[in-house]
């Protein structure tokens, strides 16, 4: 068929035709001057369909009618404009707001549709969820026919279901993707049935390939709204019903149409992985996504003391233990609280403790809370299980004990409340965990026995905290995530801003990753702080000893001051040290350092540079002065521009690209004699910029020779970062004449430095004392002693040598239009992002939408650059090959 050819001879349009999928009719799409679905009807068609089709289209207010219908040789043809965008089942990664956005979508639509009718949509489906009956006598034809038959018991009774017209075909071929926006095409299936059948279609190809099916598709439910509470009820059992006509179909006209297996295998996947979920479980979770209580609310009977002894217990608070303590008297592990250290394959990244934790030696008795009868018993002797544990049956609800010392009671022994039912095990049979009992209430066992976990997944907190509700609510609990950011809008100022659209509440640190309240381990590859990784137990013991034994000033001698000193100028070619506690205050003494030498006031600074909050700093930082809130530029500060060789006047090619931006500072520098020159020897807020070869040998020998003196700004790039280098002006070749370091020298502990020559030391030494109360203390001291020492022994900048290239290279590799540049040096990397790669228009959202993700995906970046759509990477230097390969493999699916 000569798709072209008719879309010429009927609409007169010259394009070139490539062939869609479809199941009965042939359609193409048409590129030409502008792009087009041309759409060839099955043979018989009646024209009624086509004109429900358009009809429908008009009262959604989307015609995108842009040739209207023909006849060709007895067939039906008509032409709709493409949209933009490409297909979900061919988009890597969907994002939690793209789902919901699809859940919003199909609301909409069955919304609008709620009034439309056509006596076309009243027909015979094969896909209509309320005739799914048809595939019973097929079930034979696929390989599992008993989860067929189970799929079709569990069909719910639609007749009392509200009706009405809907797209009824919202699959992932049908579903086009913009960034996080969708539109949805071929309004061919159209019919009229029960309205929540829309919803069920959807969610079941959001279920196809997904490692966690429940999730993805309640972030559908989510943005669907008007559901009724049986509508959600029914969900669950019509989203595998759609699976379940699916594979029959396939099955069924198997060889005839290669259509209509083009889902097979994906949707065996899903109705394979989604049958292992209890249907309870996927409404509660439903419920839970629509707003409402997954459960109805838990009124606790009066219980008796399941432990005796335990009223004046201590609190544990376990959220950032390694391990689980052993308590040398009474203490309870609290309910509902996140822990690290369920680490294990086995615990699949669940965190949640959902019971309670009574810590008491072997064989304390354990006493039933209510009457009741033992419903299940077992020893689950797996490593970090239960060990011997017992259900017992209350009135509505169960209850579960833990790390027994046996199995203490048959199946079926009535009990009353206040009666000894088992005691306290022992490791190792009790699961090798410190002997305690874990006590849990269970509303619900989803025919799970005693295999109902005793920790839960951070994504289904609020439903198996409703599951298992809270035995003891009297104890008190860490305040939630939303309760510190509303005391924080409360009482910190208003522009401390909070990185990404979903704020993160993070409660520990370790090497390069960061955990946040929910216990989800976040890899890190944003923060150079921690710059031999968070929370590093040499620089944590250097800190603790010495803070236990003293911490003073400056003013009387000290031995971890003048160490650190030493250490820190040894082989490098400044030697006299000024300590403070922030890089902004460094960079302040830098400047008065710079004035006092040369007598001068004037300073040159680089286009988007930042230096720090001081006043003085904000009027030498363009980023601030020029960006919101700034109050422009002051008269003694001279802005050249950031050589930028990617997006400035001259390119990587040029050779002469340094000393052409050189020469707009040699200008400055004679025309104001200045007193400084400061910059970054890698640009970092001005987009992880690295200078073109030559620049800061050019730009040092004018500033000198016109009398200014030039401040290196190491606080982001310095100590090891770039892998080839320990300091960044080393790369250029050069030597700075006051060196500012800050932010990573503690790993954490407050702590700066700057560095000079004894000549401009000595001209500050003027007379005024130089005093900063807390600068180079003897415990910052012994931080920063630390970090060298880590830095030297565990050989990091060789590390970020050896990592930041593997990594820059993989990145280069990434087959991605969008990521226009990737450059840095060792784990300091920036990936540019842009919409073009010719005109370089920067793809500012995009990279802020990057970031989003990559964070919903458990990786921590953040971005930068005068456009903002630089992806700064600048992780700890204990970063790895393996993390490097994750970031990769993530960042190319959500970009
Ligand atoms: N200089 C540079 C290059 C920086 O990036 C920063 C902080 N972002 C500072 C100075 C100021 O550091 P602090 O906030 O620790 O005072």
């Amino acid at each position: 068929m000569n798709a072209a050819r008719i879309a010429k001879e009927l609409y007169g349009i010259e394009a070139v035709a490539t062939r869609l999928n479809g199941e009965f009719d042939d359609n193409f799409h048409l590129r030409g001057e502008q792009e087009y679905i041309l759409k060839i009807m099955r043979e018989s068609c009646d024209r009624a369909f086509v004109e429900m089709q358009i009809a429908a289209m008009e009262h959604l207010g989307q015609s995108r009618v842009a040739g209207g219908i023909r006849e060709y040789h007895g067939r039906i043809v008509w032409m709709l404009h493409s949209l933009p965008g490409k297909l979900l089942a061919d988009t890597k990664y969907h994002s939690q707001r793209l789902l919901q956005n699809y859940g919003r979508l199909l609301s909409s639509i069955d919304r609008k549709l709620a009034d439309f009718d056509h006596p076309s949509t009243r027909r015979e489906l094969k896909w209509d969820l309320k005739r799914a009956s048809w595939i019973r006598e097929h079930v034979h034809l696929t390989p599992d026919p008993a989860l067929i038959e189970r799929i079709l018991a569990m069909a719910p009774d639609l007749s009392k279901f509200r009706h009405s017209v809907i797209h009824g075909d919202g699959n992932d071929h049908n579903v086009l993707v913009n960034g996080d926006d969708v539109a949805i095409i071929d309004f061919g299936d159209l019919h009229y049935t029960a309205t929540v059948c829309e919803l069920a279609i959807g969610c079941a190809y959001i279920a196809l390939n997904k490692k966690d099916p429940l999730m993805a598709m309640a972030q559908v439910v989510r943005g669907y709204h008007d559901l009724e509470e049986r509508e959600i009820e029914a969900l669950f059992p019509l989203i595998l019903l759609r699976l379940a006509v699916s594979v029959v179909n396939s099955a069924h006209l198997k060889s005839a149409d290669p259509y209509t297996t083009i889902s097979e295998k994906s949707a065996w996947g899903a109705l394979r992985a989604l049958s292992t979920i209890h249907p309870r479980l996927a409404h509660y979770v439903f419920r839970q996504a629509r707003g409402l209580k997954p459960l109805s609310d838990w009124v606790s009977p009066k219980a008796a003391p399941v432990m005796h002894h335990f009223d004046s217990a201590v609190v544990l608070d376990m959220t950032t233990a390694t391990e689980m303590p052993s308590p040398a008297g009474p203490a309870i592990g609290r309910y509902n609280e996140a822990r690290t250290f369920y680490t294990e394959p086995m615990f699949a990244g669940r965190t949640i403790h959902l019971g309670l934790d009574f810590f008491a030696p072997p064989g304390t008795p354990i006493f039933a809370p209510f009457d009741g009868m033992v419903y299940a018993v077992a020893n689950n002797t797996k490593h970090l299980d239960y060990g011997p544990v017992m259900i017992i049956q209350h009135d509505s609800f169960f209850t579960l004990y833990g790390h027994l010392s046996e199995i203490p009671l048959p199946v079926g022994t009535k009990v009353k409340a206040g009666q000894e039912i088992a005691r306290v095990g022992d490791r190792p049979g009790n699961g090798d965990w410190p002997p305690h009992l874990h006590y849990q209430i269970i509303r619900d066992l989803l025919d799970m026995g005693c295999d109902f976990p005793g920790v839960a997944n951070p994504d289904m907190r609020e439903v198996f905290a409703a599951l298992s509700p809270d035995p003891a609510p009297w104890i008190s609990k860490d305040p939630t995530k939303e309760e510190t950011l509303s005391a924080r809008r409360a009482h910190l100022g208003g522009n401390l801003s909070i990185s990404y659209d979903e704020p993160l509440k993070i409660v520990r640190g370790w090497k390069q990753f960061l955990y946040d309240d929910a216990g989800r381990a976040f890899l890190d590859v944003y923060n150079n702080v921690p710059l031999v990784g968070h929370s590093h137990p040499r620089v944590v013991e250097a800190v603790q000893k010495q803070i236990a034994v003293l911490n003073t000033n400056t003013r009387y001698l000290h031995d971890n001051i003048v160490r650190y000193a030493e250490k820190l100028t040894s082989k490098r070619p400044l030697k006299v040290c000024y300590f403070l506690n922030s890089a902004s205050e460094a960079n302040e003494l830098a400047l008065r350092l710079a004035r006092a030498h040369t007598g001068r006031e004037d300073v040159i600074v680089l286009d988007h540079a930042y230096h720090g909050n001081t006043t003085t700093l904000i009027d030498i930082s363009p980023y601030k002065f020029n960006g919101p809130g700034g109050k422009g530029k002051k008269p003694w500060v001279h802005v050249a521009p950031i050589p930028d060789d990617y997006r400035g006047a001259y390119k990587r090619d040029d050779l002469q690209a340094g000393a052409k931006y050189a020469r707009h500072v040699a200008e400055i520098a004679e025309r104001v004699k200045p007193a400084a020159f400061i910059a970054e020897s890698l640009p970092s807020v001005g987009g992880q910029i690295v200078l073109p070869p030559g620049y800061l040998r050019d730009v040092y020998e004018s500033v000198r020779a016109a009398g200014g003196v030039c401040i290196a700004d190491e606080v982001q790039v310095g100590f090891g970062r770039l892998g080839s280098c320990f300091f960044g002006f080393e790369l250029q070749g050069v030597t700075p004449d006051i060196v500012v370091l800050g932010k990573p020298i503690g790993n954490g502990f407050p702590l700066a430095a700057v560095i000079t020559t004894p000549e401009i030391a000595a001209s500050f030494d003027n007379g005024m004392e130089f005093f900063s109360t807390f600068g180079g203390n003897p415990v910052a001291c012994a931080a920063g002693l630390a970090v060298l020492e880590v830095l030297e022994e565990e050989g990091l900048q060789e590390n970020a040598r050896v990592v930041g290239d593997y990594w820059m290279k993989a990145l280069r590799g990434l087959d991605c239009e969008m990521v226009g540049d990737v450059r840095g040096s060792g784990l300091f990397l920036g990936v540019e992002l842009v919409r073009n790669r010719s005109t370089l228009e920067p793809a500012s959202s995009e990279a802020s939408r990057v970031v989003n993700l990559l964070r919903e995906r458990g990786i921590l970046a953040g971005t930068d650059g005068p456009y903002h759509n630089v992806i700064k990477l600048r992780p700890p230097l204990c970063f790895s090959k393996e993390d490097a390969d994750r970031f990769v493999e993530v960042l190319g699916e959500v970009i």
